[in-house]
Order: structure tokens, then sequence, then C-alpha cells
């Protein structure tokens, strides 16, 4: 049995068997795969903090049939602030469903690997923690090469904001992968332009700003008011929407922290 050692994150755990768990691991090196870790439910057994959802781990595997086996295990990074924090941690398994679905298996992507990285360590943190999630999805976007083009109009390719002031309405298209200029967006009328307030807009472009690959300075943005965050939300959810052709499961239990 060949036996390798990796740092992957526990994207998602599953019970199998009496005492057995399933893992679903995100590995630098290696991707997304999967792993049992034998006995890990047992009350004595070492495995299962290790193995908790969202831990980076250092994992001892050795290859199975069909599964790789856990057979050693070392925390790296438990993320403990998002332990104790319902709406924290509900965003931190957002992100590790976003990475779930929108990778292949055993496809090594070590930017991704690094982005969720830093997004669930800054989620520990940053205030209000919606906002790592909002530059997560810019971030996940770009680096599957669906970037929106948030700075010139999809239809006519006018600049915006450009001319248009603080009173207009914008709009993303996720079917044309980018912004919509005043003229052109239409969310009354249209399902696939979400509607976008000049503040949204913006909260979208700083976002995607390079300076931002980071994230290092988010603490510090200002934020558009509860309405412009919640279209900058809807805006990028129907963006990956429409790329992961998917609605994730997380989602619903973000919603239901969420104040009506
Ligand atoms: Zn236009």
């Amino acid at each position: 049995m060949p036996a390798y050692t990796t740092d992957a994150f526990v994207l998602r755990r599953l019970h199998y068997g009496e005492t057995d768990n399933i893992l679903t691991l995100y590995a630098r090196d290696r991707g997304r795969f999967s792993a049992i870790a034998k006995g890990a439910r047992k009350a004595i057994s070492r495995l299962s903090g290790a193995t908790e959802v969202l831990t980076l781990t250092r994992f001892g595997l050795a290859s199975g049939r069909s599964l790789e086996i856990v057979t050693q295990v070392e925390v790296q990074d438990s993320f403990p602030n998002l332990r104790h924090d319902l709406l924290r941690l509900a965003h931190g398994l957002y992100l590790a469903d976003l990475v779930d679905h929108s990778t292949e298996e055993h496809a090594p992507n070590p930017l991704l690997f690094d982005l969720l990285h830093a997004g669930l360590t800054l989620l520990q943190s940053v205030t209000p923690p919606e906002l790592v999630a909002r530059w997560f999805e810019v971030q996940l976007l770009r680096d599957l090469g669906y970037a929106p083009n948030l700075y010139e109009c999809a239809v006519c390719h006018a600049p915006v904001p450009g001319p248009f002031g603080p009173d207009e309405r914008f709009a993303l298209s996720a079917a044309l992968g980018g912004a919509l200029c005043p003229r052109h967006a239409r969310p009354a009328s249209h399902d696939d332009h979400s509607g976008l307030s000049y503040e949204a807009l913006a909260l979208l472009q700083t976002l995607d700003a390079p300076e931002q690959g980071t994230g290092e300075t988010l603490e510090h943005l200002a934020l558009p008011n509860a309405k412009g965050l919640g279209e900058a939300r809807l805006a990028l959810r129907r963006s990956l929407r429409f790329r992961l052709e998917r609605d994730l499961k997380s989602l619903e239990f973000l919603d239901s922290l969420r104040p009506v």
C-alpha cells in the first residue's frame, strides 16, 4: 500500500458504516479526493477532531482499492473562531461547498487552495462575514476563468459607472458575463439581469481589484447599505449558479440565518 502525506481541507464528512467517516478532502497538490477515516466516530478516536469539516489537517494516507485510507492526522489549523459563531461557520461551510462543487476530482489548483485558506482565515475576523463570501465569489469566478467584466456595459461597451451618476441603476448579467449600463439594465423585465445600485456596482468593482487579491484590506472597505449588499449577493449568486449549473445546499442554511 503506497503511503504519502498531504495537507488538505476537510470539505465534507459523511457517516459510513458503524464508526467510519468518508471525507471529501481538498489538497494543494492533489485537488479534491475522497478518503475513509476508519473508526473516526468511536468516542476515543484520535481522528475525530482532525477530520472535522473546515479543518486544515496534515494527513498520512495510504492508497486503498477504491478510497484513500487515513492513517495519520495532525491538525494544521482548525479556524477556532468559526466554531462558536453560527453565522461565520455557515459562511465557512458555503466556501467549502463552493470549492467542492466547482472542482473536478484529482485536479490540483494551488490558487484555489490558497483562496480557501485565505477565505477561512478572513472569516474568523472580518465583519460582516458575508463580505468575505462576496470577495471569495469574485475571486472564485476569476479563478474558474469566468470573471465578469464589471467595468463596461456588456451590450454597448459604455464604461460603468462612467458618466452615469449615483442615482442610476445598473445590472449584472450572468449569461453575458458582465455589467450593464443604465440604458441596458432591465432587471424588472429580464430574469438574467440582477439590479445593482451605484454603490453595489462599486463594491463588486472593489472586490475585483487586483489589490484585493489577498483580501487583507477587506476589513476597511466602505460598504453599501443593506439593500446594496443584498443586490451584490444576488448578482454573484446568479453568476455562480449560471456557471456551476446548480444551487448549493449550504445556501439554504445560510439563508435561514439571515433576518427576514
Ligand atoms: Zn449599455
